[in-house]
């Protein structure tokens, strides 16, 4: 059987007797194994990340630079082999894990313009005779964890920024599709990357808390679900670390009755099933406001839903594949049988779909009406194809509903009045907004991240803001006295004023 090793110091390491299952989802049978390691894994990569780190920071970022624009390439050149091996771990159909890689690639390509990037700010004469600059500065050592649904593409925002500042980082990736993060760190060394700037561990909770608790670490970016998410961030910030935790979502579509809603049906499947709704920034709620907007939006999309194909996940017809495991294909359809007792109408039941020729864990399409915000299944994240249609009286409520929601990640609102969609969002209290864009994720130059519980910290991914979370800010004030500037031979009693 296929063993994912980690990588530590530009080499394939084994360690850990412990061993967790790669499973092809569309077939429902292990493919792989992955060795889970601790303590003792994670100190190997830290001295390798602390041995290569300073050379690496003082390599000109040129030079840094011409290694991501090579990296960009090589990517390039695997697209479809390292798509096809994503979507034989995780489940999602090709194309889509072929997206995965895109968007990771994007934030690489941000990352070509490290040059420019890291250039300080510089104040001539901010005193007499005194001149002020600001550069950032590497923290030195960063960690990601990231979760098993952007295999490529999660991890590529995190070393991506962390690495063209000048830190080395420690990637530890969701054990459910650990192969493509390799491939990724195998490709950097490729690209001309020096051993121990980018290391890969495998691990779960054991390995986490020895990030969490490693000195050399000074910062963790982490993706996953929320109460993780909040366990991460709080061990890490205790320790003194700098720390961006990004957690779960259930993201809402607003749907104003002057909507185009045969584009809203084809934006809203999509959004909910696509990748089996396996996604942060996946749309899983409906809300059309006032009744005869529910009632269209319901007569199209109920045809719309049954029409979408599930499939293998290299079946180039089908809409979305199966979800990631067996143990996830029972949570979800618990969460089905779950809405449907709090009194939810079941309009198209998903569940019992079992496609010929394999055993694999496929959750069709499902659609539930009359969803109330008390619902456990409402407040919870599912994280699988179902879609809960909640209908809104009026505009201020379908405002209320996300803003309230304990999550925060993403929403939506399709409408054809420009006022009533820039009143939405400016008032809507979570962090990405799209108007007529079902999923509004910002490109890789805009910085990404949601509010209350789906982000802890508060510093956005990719963009500026990746930037800025891996680097400290040094800021110097020099002068260089010969006795011609005022105050050169006062003594400094007081304060300095600059004045
Ligand atoms: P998860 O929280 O189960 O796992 C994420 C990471 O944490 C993995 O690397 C895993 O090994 C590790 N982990 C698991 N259990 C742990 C424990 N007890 N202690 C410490 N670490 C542990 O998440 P997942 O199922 O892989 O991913 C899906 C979740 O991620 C969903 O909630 C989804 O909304 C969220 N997500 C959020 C964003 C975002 O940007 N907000 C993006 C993608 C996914």
């Amino acid at each position: 059987m296929r063993s994912v090793k980690h990588y530590i110091n530009g080499k394939a390491v084994d360690a850990g007797s412990r061993k967790h299952p790669i499973y092809n989802p569309s077939e429902g049978r292990q493919q792989a194994e992955v060795a889970l390691a601790g303590r003792d894994a994670l100190d190997q990569a830290v001295d390798a990340a602390k041995a290569a780190q300073p050379a690496w920071a003082a390599m000109n970022p040129q030079k840094r630079a011409r290694i991501f624009y090579k990296f960009k390439a090589l990517v390039e050149e695997h697209h479809q082999e390292l798509a096809e091996l994503l979507s034989s771990e995780h489940g999602k159909v090709v194309d889509d894990a072929k997206g995965d890689v895109q968007r990771g690639l994007d934030v690489i390509e941000f990352c070509c313009g490290i040059p420019h990037l890291m250039k300080g700010e510089f104040t001539l004469g901010a005193g007499p005779g005194i001149d002020v600059f600001s550069m950032r500065q590497p923290l030195g050592i960063g960690a990601g964890i990231t979760p098993f649904n952007f295999p490529a593409m999660i991890p590529m925002w995190m070393f991506g920024p962390a690495i063209a500042t000048g830190n080395a980082f420690i990637l530890k990736p969701s054990e459910k599709d650990p192969s493509v993060p390799v491939r990724l760190a195998e490709l950097m060394t490729e690209a001309g990357l020096p051993d121990g700037i980018l290391n890969v561990v495998h691990g779960d909770k054991e390995m986490v808390d020895a990030i969490i608790e490693h000195e050399d670490i000074k910062g963790i970016s982490f993706v996953g679900s929320s109460a993780i998410a909040e366990y991460i961030y709080s061990g890490g910030t205790a320790r003194g670390k700098r720390v961006q935790a990004f957690g779960g979502a259930k993201n809402h579509g607003i749907v104003l009755p002057d909507a185009d809603l045969d584009q809203v049906v084809n934006d809203l499947t999509g959004a909910a099933f696509g990748s089996a709704g396996e996604r942060c920034m996946a749309l899983p709620v409906v809300v059309p406001v006032g009744e005869d907007t529910a009632e269209r939006l319901r007569e199209k999309l109920i045809p719309a839903i049954k029409n979408l194909r599930v499939g293998v996940s290299n079946d180039p017809d089908a809409h979305y594949g199966p979800v990631v495991t067996e143990q996830h294909k029972q949570t979800v359809e618990n969460w089905i049988a779950k809405c449907a007792e709090e009194g939810g109408e079941l309009v198209v039941d998903g569940r019992g779909l079992e496609l010929q020729g394999t055993d694999g864990w496929f959750v069709g399409p499902t659609l539930f009406d009359h969803v109330k915000p008390h619902f456990e299944s409402y407040k919870e994240e599912i994280f699988g194809p179902v879609l809960q249609m909640v209908r809104a009286d009026n505009f201020e409520e379908a405002v209320r509903l996300p803003s309230d929601h304990q999550y925060g990640n993403g929403v939506a609102i399709f409408t054809r009045n420009g006022h009533a969609a820039r009143e939405f969002a400016a008032r809507v209290n979570v962090g990405m907004v799209g108007v007529n864009v079902p999923i509004p994720v910002p490109v890789s130059y805009h910085t990404f991240g949601g509010w209350k519980r789906s982000g802890f910290g508060d510093i956005d991914q990719h963009g500026p803001d990746g930037i800025r979370f891996w680097t400290k800010a040094k800021k110097v004030t020099q002068r260089w006295p010969d006795g011609s500037a005022q105050g050169d031979h006062e003594n400094a009693f007081v304060i300095p004023t600059m004045g």
